[in-house]
């Protein structure tokens, strides 16, 4: 078995933080050694933002150096690899041949077996589903230490249980994934002002049909008739023959490193509400972008310009509280949900809105609906306010993204997931013993305590 070093260590919120045993996952034989001794969870690259991927004293297996590409079939775009290959590796090996994966999240510093975890989507949902629909099969190490491959037809219910499954069920070994052909790397864009939440709501019904990308940035401190108020981005890929000539020289063009980085954390009292403003305004202003060919390392990934941008949030961390509801009386819950964060005083900053379609694995997070994703610094005020905002997120019939929770009661992520019991069905079936286990799992009542035999 590989050594482990003791760690600090938490998800891209950096709270909570736990102390873990990090083991280098290199081969199936790592992992059976550590479940000999205690229980494990499988990590990727950490941007889950909470404790998805930690294991208080107990092991969590870093896959990130199961990292080789297997096979490619350049004929119908399927790609074999490892699970802790990164989107960032795969857009740098295929974009330049014309392939990008088909579903990207907000950041590019994921790995398969993390996308797998958590069902990611991305700004697309509501036409091309979520992750679940570019895998074809994978492979999974077992609790009993068997190496199953799960598809649609072999093991179908493991499979479906994976997706949104938070890593409970195996270690993820291979995956082989569908990607998606392309004759560029750019996107033709359009920016869109928008005065309130009816005009978003309007926005969102009268460019679904034209655009497949959509995603909208919302000043969550506005209030009264601006309440809802922000940008409107929506996007498709462009084809060769939209692109003006300075742009077709170079089509397929690739994204380069950043080097701008946030090197510490920065002070706890740098956000504020009066911060949080004038950073809204900025925002506001790079957002309603004029330009209308944007490469997609802009279109998908603006966050990643800067490495470790976490950190600016200072030592305390902050959460990510995302929830998804459904249209039916949206406009109004959505009303009453901004008009009780904007009186919050929490300070809520970088608050994405994005429409959903269909969901897909048991634990997945979307369901058709508007999801609403805002990150609040980790302070007294936030514990006592987001009990009152899940109560009336289930109360609207809408549920939050576990891949990013930190705060959700047993009780409550159990009246937001009613089918949970048949996802502890199937990980009784292939782990009745609990011996993948994490924080959030055991948080959520998904298995039992942690247990470390000397
Ligand atoms: C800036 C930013 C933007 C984001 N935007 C979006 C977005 O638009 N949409 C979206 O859906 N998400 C988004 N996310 C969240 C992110 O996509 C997910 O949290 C993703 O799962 C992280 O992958 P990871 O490799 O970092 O996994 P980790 O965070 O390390 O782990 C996530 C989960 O995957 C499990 N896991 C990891 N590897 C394996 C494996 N080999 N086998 C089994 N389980 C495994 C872990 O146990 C854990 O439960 C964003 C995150 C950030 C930081």
């Amino acid at each position: 078995m590989s050594l482990y070093k003791q760690e600090k260590l938490a998800g891209w919120g950096n709270y909570p933080v736990s102390e873990s045993y990090v083991l280098p996952v290199r081969d199936a034989g790592d992992v059976a050694g550590a479940l000999e001794r205690g229980t494990l969870i499988a990590r990727g690259l950490g941007r889950s933002y909470g404790d998805q991927a930690v294991n208080d004293h107990c092991y969590v297996g870093d896959c990130t150096k199961l990292n080789r590409f297997l096979a490619w079939d350049a004929a119908e775009g399927i790609l074999e690899c490892e699970a802790g290959v990164s989107l960032e590796e795969i857009i740098t090996v295929f974009a330049p041949r014309g392939w990008l994966p088909m579903i990207c999240p907000g950041t590019k510093f994921v790995t398969i077996g993390g996308a797998i975890a958590n069902d990611i989507h991305g700004k697309a949902h509501h036409i091309d589903g979520s992750f679940a629909n570019c895998v074809l099969s994978f492979t999974i190490l077992l609790a009993d230490g068997r190496v199953l491959t799960a598809s649609r037809t072999e093991h179908a219910d493991l499979f479906q249980a994976n997706f949104g499954g938070l890593g409970l069920l195996g270690v993820i070994l291979t995956a082989r994934l569908q990607l998606r052909k392309v004759e560029t790397t750019y996107f033709k864009q359009q920016s869109i002002k928008i005065r309130d939440l009816d005009h978003m709501l309007e926005a969102l019904d009268s460019y679904d049909a034209d655009y497949n990308y959509s995603v909208a940035w919302i000043d969550a401190l506005a209030k009264g008739p601006k309440l809802g108020s922000g940008v409107l981005t929506l996007g498709n890929a462009a084809q060769l023959a939209d692109l003006p000539p300075s742009l077709r020289k170079e089509p397929l063009k690739l994204h380069k490193n950043s080097k701008l980085t946030v090197p510490f954390f920065l002070p706890s009292f740098t956000l504020n509400n009066v911060t949080v403003r004038v950073l809204n305004r900025v925002i506001a202003f790079v957002q309603n972008s004029s330009k209308t060919f944007i490469h997609y390392e802009k279109f998908f990934f603006p966050l990643d310009a800067i490495h470790h941008w976490n950190r600016g949030y200072g030592k305390r961390g902050f959460v990510q509280y995302q929830f998804v509801i459904p249209e039916t009386n949206g406009r109004q819950h959505l009303a009453e949900i901004l008009t009780m964060i904007a009186q919050s005083g929490c300070t809520p900053f970088l608050n994405v809105f994005k429409r959903m379609g269909e969901g897909q694995g048991i634990l997945s997070f979307p369901f058709k609906g508007y999801t609403l994703a805002i990150d609040f610094p980790v302070s007294k005020a936030l514990f006592a306010f987001t009990p009152k905002l899940d109560a009336k997120v289930l109360a609207a019939g809408g549920r939050l993204y576990l891949g990013k929770d930190a705060l959700l009661t047993e009780t409550m992520f159990k009246a937001m997931y009613p089918q949970y019991e048949e996802w502890v069905a199937v990980k009784r079936k292939y782990d009745p013993e609990g011996k993948f286990s994490s924080n959030i799992g055991r948080r959520l009542g998904l298995i039992g305590t942690s247990t470390l035999h000397a």
